[in-house]
């Protein structure tokens, strides 16, 4: 079945995934150390539970949080943990407080590493607490905890899982090499996250330039012989992969601005986060790895690896045969949405799906480029996939005009970048927007916090007059039983 985009504008891009996905996804072997960054990219860090010195085994828990927009960690090497300290991480800000663990050698899993026997045989919400349990977040990008979104569709009453194999940015092809080698699982992971949303279907979206994964989706939902399942081809066109834009090209409904995608009856996961739930159910497996695309002019031989999380990116390069000609940029994610490192002895976080080593050719003009004023030609307004006015937002940014701000909808923007991408005027745009945004948070919740200090001022002087006026009032009732006319007798003979 094909979906026609429903979402405004988009751009149809260079893919260049043709470099990375023409070989088998190759397994790392494991490397000698791991730094696990306590953030793994949702932006909010987990606990650690081990100290410097422990010993650890695969599988060991060595995070947890109580925090439900961070997820638990899980080494993926038997060993020690060597230090717990700050170090590069690709996170935002650039650093993390990290979890290094040395490998000693064995591949020994910890104990607490069983099959799930029948994951059927539990109910939703004692399969969300297992996921949650088990550290598992969506691999697409963002890192955030699936237990958190499947219980929030779950009390939304979300009758549709969305399985997004979209993978719409450029260079960034793991997914598609996960589907076509892997089809089976990602069926698997479906069936158990449609249950623990419960959500009565499930919805596989590709874009129309995957045949090979389209191909083998359709073959294992065929094999499941589950009418509630099926795979729908979206046109390839960015941002097609971003959660709002898909949900309104597949089901035609728009998310409201200040609404979830379970208000629009849908919960949506990556296919990449599915085969990682099915290695939970087979394995008992935490994730202690993922598939990421290692790509771009910069590195000899692109290809995608399945890689024990924590690993240093330098590792990946140097599997993917190492650094060429003159890199200019390090890259975590892909050209459009990710973000620059400074260091490639980063590790490798839940959400990371592409490393992309950058030259020259790949980032073409822009690199340099110098920022020219607006010349209002609109070309920002065309593509923009959430029908924002960006030349308008870039004012109001410029002016930190925060009802304007507000009214424009920079909340709303996507930071697809691709406004940026077509500005003649090089403004680089989507990072104003994220200041923008960031300050008028700021604002807000300092108005937020002012508020509620008026208030809990205003109630203690509430309070404090009502019991003066209680002691008042007392105080009047004991003089007036104290002046009782026999009282006043005794008082009139004194
Ligand atoms: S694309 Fe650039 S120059 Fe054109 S209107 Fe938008 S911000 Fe202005
Ligand atoms: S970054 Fe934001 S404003 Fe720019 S095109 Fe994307 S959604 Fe629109």
């Amino acid at each position: 079945m094909a979906a026609r985009s429903t979402f405004p504008a988009g751009l149809v891009l260079d893919a260049h995934k043709q470099q990375a996905c023409g070989t088998p996804i190759v397994d790392l072997p494991l490397p000698r150390q791991v730094a696990l960054a306590l953030d793994q990219g949702s932006g909010y860090g987990a606990e650690p539970v081990v100290a410097v010195g422990a010993a650890v085994a695969m599988g060991t828990l060595v995070a947890r949080t109580d925090y439900p927009f961070a997820s638990a960690l899980h080494s993926p090497l038997a060993g020690t943990v060597v230090a717990i300290e700050t170090r590069a991480a690709a996170v935002e800000g650039g650093r993390s407080v990290c979890i290094v663990i040395e490998s000693n050698g064995s591949d020994r899993i910890d104990d607490s590493i069983r099959p799930v026997a029948d994951p059927d045989s539990l109910s939703p919400e004692q399969l969300t607490q297992r996921l949650r349990d088990a550290g598992i977040a969506g691999l697409g990008g963002a890192g955030f905890p699936t237990a958190t979104k499947l219980a929030s569709a779950r009390d939304r009453g979300a009758q549709t899982l969305l399985l997004n194999g979209a993978e719409c940015e450029p260079w960034i092809c793991c997914d598609d090499a996960l589907m076509r080698s892997a089809a089976d699982d990602v069926v698997r992971g479906a069936l158990i996250l449609r249950r623990a949303a419960g959500a009565v279907r499930c919805v596989i979206a590709i874009e129309d330039d995957k045949p090979a994964a389209i191909a083998a989706m359709t073959g294992a939902i065929e094999r499941q012989r589950d009418a509630a399942l099926k795979v729908v081809v979206v046109p390839a066109v960015y941002p097609q992969g971003a959660e709002r834009q898909l949900i309104t090209t597949v089901t035609g409904v728009e998310v409201p601005a200040d609404g979830l995608p379970a208000d629009a009856g849908v919960i949506c996961q990556n296919v990449a986060t599915a085969a990682a739930v099915a290695r939970w159910a087979t394995r008992g497996e935490p994730i202690l790895s993922r598939v990421v695309t290692v790509t771009g002019s910069g590195v000899a031989h692109p290809c995608n690896i399945r890689a024990p999380i924590g690993t240093a990116l330098a590792t990946l390069v140097a599997a993917a045969g190492g650094y060429r000609g003159t890199p200019l940029r390090l890259i975590a994610g892909g050209n459009m949405t990710g973000r620059a490192l400074a260091s490639d002895e980063a590790g490798l976080t839940k959400a990371m799906n592409c490393v992309l080593v950058a030259t020259r050719d790949d980032i073409g003009s822009r690199l340099g480029a110098v920022e020219l004023p607006c010349i209002r030609c609109g070309d920002c307004s065309n593509v923009c996939p959430a029908g924002l006015l960006p030349q308008q937002l870039y004012r109001a940014a410029l002016a930190d005009a925060h009802d304007a701000l507000r009214q424009l909808g920079v909340r709303d923007c996507i930071d697809c970048g691709l406004c940026d991408y077509v500005c003649p005027s090089q403004i680089p745009l989507t990072d104003r927007f994220r200041d923008a945004r960031r300050r008028l948070n700021a604002a807000e919740a300092t108005a937020q916090k002012a508020a509620d200090a008026r208030e809990r001022h205003e109630l203690r002087t509430r309070r404090l007059q009502e019991t003066a006026t209680a002691e008042q009032q007392a105080f009047e009732s004991v003089r007036n039983r104290a002046r009782q006319p026999g009282d006043d007798a005794a008082g009139g003979k004194s």
